[in-house]
């Protein structure tokens, strides 16, 4: 008997290519773009490594841990490093970036996370990408929790380097990513004497054995099951409409916003602007006195399957994050979450309107 994950034909370089072939469509860029075999961590540092040197001088803007983690990458290769940081609970501008380029006309760098699943914040990377093209900088782009739930444009916004991965609002498998790399993003990689070569974290390794060949023979055999899960996801968002896709996030956090903000009982959205607030995930501030840990926990034992989280590390106590993502982008999802966190604390004696959430839940879902 044959079985349908294990017996499977050879997944060929034509299919392979497809594939890459589909996210540049879905990103809207002909540049060029990689499937990398590695949860998307493996793109993003590899992108780090190739493109910043002792030479470069990076501006890394941290609106949440991901950016902790590329200035340490950065840092870790020799670049010298400004980092802008802004509270979690909005999103950086471009005025801000513009003022860091004034202070530092030397930055020839720029690292930033599109939307943070993490923290719930998601940046104006149109507004910001002319910032950084009128300083002549390469723009490194951190689309994982962005991509399917907004639009990811590396071409019209000049990003160099745009990573995606499919796990969060694709709906899709975690255990590949993608990378789209533009013309000179290359030529510095190849002019760069401490990018990885011949090492898995090599882009380059790629681009002379897979890409530059035409595309024919793979260096490496595929992650044939992840590249499957891949096509299979790009293939529902292409029927679906990525549209539609992305206005069911948009709805997802629309409806959940305006669900907590009728529920009262002292929970908030975290993030105070709702032109700051992640389509991909939306966070809230658990009430004065409550452990966010907690009241998550509490509400995840009335039902497991809820995308509920408390925040990560010291946003524990005070973060809960509705993952309103991929499968879970649904009123049910939402609905769910907002009883679960409202039951949570009327237990512990606090009001909380659940009534006045389902309305506004529906009146806000477009
Ligand atoms: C989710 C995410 C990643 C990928 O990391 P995992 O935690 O392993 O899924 C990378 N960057 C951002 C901004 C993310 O939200």
């Amino acid at each position: 008997m044959t079985h349908p994950l294990l017996d499977l034909p050879p997944l060929t370089a034509g299919r392979f290519a497809a594939i890459e072939d589909r996210v540049a469509r879905l990103l809207a860029t002909r540049q060029d773009v990689l499937i990398t075999q590695g949860e998307a961590l493996l793109p993003l540092e590899g992108a780090i490594r190739a493109a910043a040197g002792p030479g470069t001088v990076a501006l890394n803007v941290i609106t949440g841990p991901y950016g902790q983690t590329f200035g340490d990458w950065l840092r870790d290769s020799g670049a010298t490093v400004h980092d802008l940081a802004v509270p979690f609970h909005t999103a950086v501008t471009a005025a801000q970036v513009r003022e860091a380029f004034a202070e530092h006309p030397e930055i020839d760098f720029v690292s930033l996370v599109h939307a943070e699943a993490a923290t719930g914040n998601t940046n104006p990377v149109a507004e910001i990408g002319a910032a950084v093209r009128e300083q002549g900088a390469l723009f490194y782009l951190d689309a994982v929790a962005s991509v399917g739930a907004e639009p990811v444009l590396p071409d019209a916004w000049g990003v160099d380097l745009c990573v995606i991965g499919a796990q969060k609002a694709m709906g899709g498998p975690a255990g590949v990513s993608a990378i789209s790399v533009s013309e000179r993003a290359w030529a510095l990689m190849a002019a760069n004497p401490h990018a990885p070569r011949r090492s898995y974290l090599s882009l380059l390794d790629w681009k002379e054995r897979w890409i530059d060949g035409g595309r024919k023979a793979l260096p490496h055999a595929p992650a044939q099951l992840e590249m499957l899960a891949l096509d299979a996801c790009l293939e529902r968002i292409e029927s679906a409409g990525a549209q539609a896709v992305m206005a069911r996030h948009a709805s997802a956090a629309a409806a959940t916003r305006a669900g907590v903000t009728a529920l009262g009982g002292g929970l908030t959205p975290y993030v105070h602007e709702a032109r700051d607030a992640a389509p991909v995930a939306t966070t809230l501030r658990a009430p004065a006195g409550h452990s966010a840990r907690e009241l998550v926990a509490r509400a995840l034992a009335s039902d497991p399957a809820l995308p509920l989280a408390a925040g990560g590390g010291a946003l524990a106590e005070e973060m809960i994050r509705v993952n309103h993502y991929g499968p879970d982008a649904t009123p049910a999802a939402v609905h769910g979450s907002l009883a679960a966190l409202g039951a949570a604390l009327a237990e512990r004696g606090v009001d909380a309107d659940l009534a006045a959430a389902r309305v506004a839940v529906d009146g806000a879902w477009r």
